[in-house]
């Protein structure tokens, strides 16, 4: 997405009416780098917003999604939006599920497997799963006073 914009010019710029659900979902989810999940944004939002359900949430993420604001890629069985929309692949933390972007040339074609040459790709996006560099300081130091 592009940062130039406001919400509400960003919304309208992709022909996308104006709702308080709308505003609400988006100023979580494209006014910074953002990858969640429904559950989650539903999680950060319902206190203040009582009258939002999981439902409207996941719908408003799949507009979002549907209209390019959004892509989404399945981690571990969820479905993951994210507000990075370039291709790029992703890092994710088996212990504290942080999830980072690993972006990609923009030019570069994707490597294709040998038995997907019949194929006609649409996209393609991989996921290195490890230990990040803080969880990985605390398994070893976690070893060390063993
Ligand atoms: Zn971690
Ligand atoms: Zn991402």
């Amino acid at each position: 997405m592009s940062m130039m914009h406001d919400i509400p010019t960003l919304l309208r710029s992709h022909d996308l009416r104006l709702t308080p659900q709308r505003l609400t979902v988006a100023g979580l989810v494209l006014s910074k780098q953002a990858h969640v999940t429904a559950r989650g944004v539903y999680q950060q939002l319902k206190d203040d917003h009582p009258a939002l359900s999981m439902n409207t949430v996941y719908l408003t993420l799949g507009q979002f999604e549907a209209c390019g604001l959004l892509q989404r890629f399945e981690m571990n069985g969820n479905a993951v939006f994210d507000s990075n929309t370039a291709r790029h692949d992703h890092a994710s933390c088996s212990r504290c599920a942080t999830i980072i972007d690993l972006p990609g040339e923009e030019d570069e074609p994707p490597w294709i497997p040998a038995s997907l040459l019949d194929w006609q790709i649409q996209s393609e996006q991989r996921i290195w799963t490890g230990l990040c560099p803080a969880c990985r300081t605390d398994s070893d130091s976690a070893q060390l006073s063993d």
